[in-house]
Parts: structure tokens; C-alpha cells; sequence
């Protein structure tokens, strides 16, 4: 299940605070999905050099990724070849909801916590619900995420199956 939308690339520099959290990926995967770098060989002071782009999704999200170019042991890694470390910042802080736009499991990501262990993100109940209307009219739930854009896509891939079956997204609590 991924996205659909392809995100534009917005001006960086806007994060000063910590990234949300931190995960490795290959850079080719990540390029897929938000396009190259729009800056690259930023000096980290102390952690290497990275390469950096921030992107919005249609639903508003923003997402600021960076790159680093040192991997474990501040060991040159080849990109071509092995996983980079990310650094995610984002607005809102949802890291389902930026996975679900990364097409990465959200477990991969590893949360930055503040000096109390208190994690700067976490992903948020998920409160939006997938139902479904069977064939004998009774409304059944599917399943729950954080985001409406998961949900949507959900819906899409459950009726491009092309069961007779209406489906559709409510949010609970606001039912
Ligand atoms: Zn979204």
C-alpha cells in the first residue's frame, strides 16, 4: 500500500528543533518517494556531512529528511550499497502518518526522545476508521490508522478489488 500523490519540494532550513526520529533506509528507496536532494554535503558539526530536502504531500504534510553520509562508527558508507542513516522531522508530528508516505513499516523508525525519555513523536491513536457495509447491510469495521490519507488509500485498494461493497472512513468520536 503506498501513497499516490507525489509530494513538492519546499524551501528547508524550516526544522531547528531535534528530528522526530531517526531510521535507515537506502537512499534510492527514500529518493522514490521524495525525489533527490535539494541541498547536499551540509556540515552536521560532528556527525558528517548529510544531503537534506523537505517536501509537503498534498494532505499538508511536511516532511524534512536528511541524509547522513557516515554510517555506524562514523564510517563513510556507500549509498549505492547500504542502508543510510535519515533523520525525520515533521509537521504534524505523526510518524505513521509519515511512514504511510515514506512506504516504510513504522517500526523502522526509532524515536528521538528528550533528555527525560519522553519521545518527541509518537504516533498518535489511531482513530480513523475504515468501515464497510456488507451485503447484508450490516456496517462492519475493517480496521483503524492515525490518518486519513491511510484510510483513503485503503478504501481505494479494497474497492479496486471490485467487491460490491461500499466503503468508507469515519473518524471516532466524531461519528
Ligand atoms: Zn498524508
Amino acid at each position: 500500500m503506498a501513497a499516490t500523490d507525489t509530494p513538492i519540494v519546499i524551501p528547508g532550513g524550516t526544522w531547528t528543533s531535534p528530528p522526530l526520529a531517526v531510521f535507515e533506509a537506502m537512499a534510492a528507496t527514500i529518493e522514490a518517494r521524495v525525489g533527490p536532494p535539494s541541498e547536499r554535503d551540509l556540515d552536521s558539526n560532528g556527525l558528517g556531512r548529510f544531503d537534506t530536502v523537505c517536501v509537503r504531500f498534498a494532505c499538508g504534510l511536511e516532511v524534512g529528511l536528511s541524509r547522513f553520509h557516515l554510517g555506524g562508527l562514523l564510517r563513510t558508507i556507500d549509498p549505492t550499497t547500504e542502508p543510510s542513516r535519515f533523520e525525520v522531522h515533521a509537521c504534524p508530528p505523526d510518524l505513521a502518518h509519515v511512514a504511510f508516505h515514506l512506504a516504510l513499516p513504522v517500526d523502522t523508525m526509532s524515536p528521538w526522545t528528550d533528555p527525560d525519555g519522553v519521545p518527541l513523536a509518537t504516533v498518535p491513536p489511531p482513530t480513523v476508521v475504515v468501515m464497510r457495509t456488507d451485503d447484508n447491510g450490516n456496517d462492519v469495521e475493517v480496521t483503524r490508522v492515525t490518518n486519513r490519507c491511510e484510510a483513503a488509500a485503503i478504501v481505494r485498494e479494497y474497492e479496486a478489488r471490485g467487491h460490491k461493497q461500499t466503503y468508507w472512513i469515519h473518524e471516532a468520536g466524531l461519528r
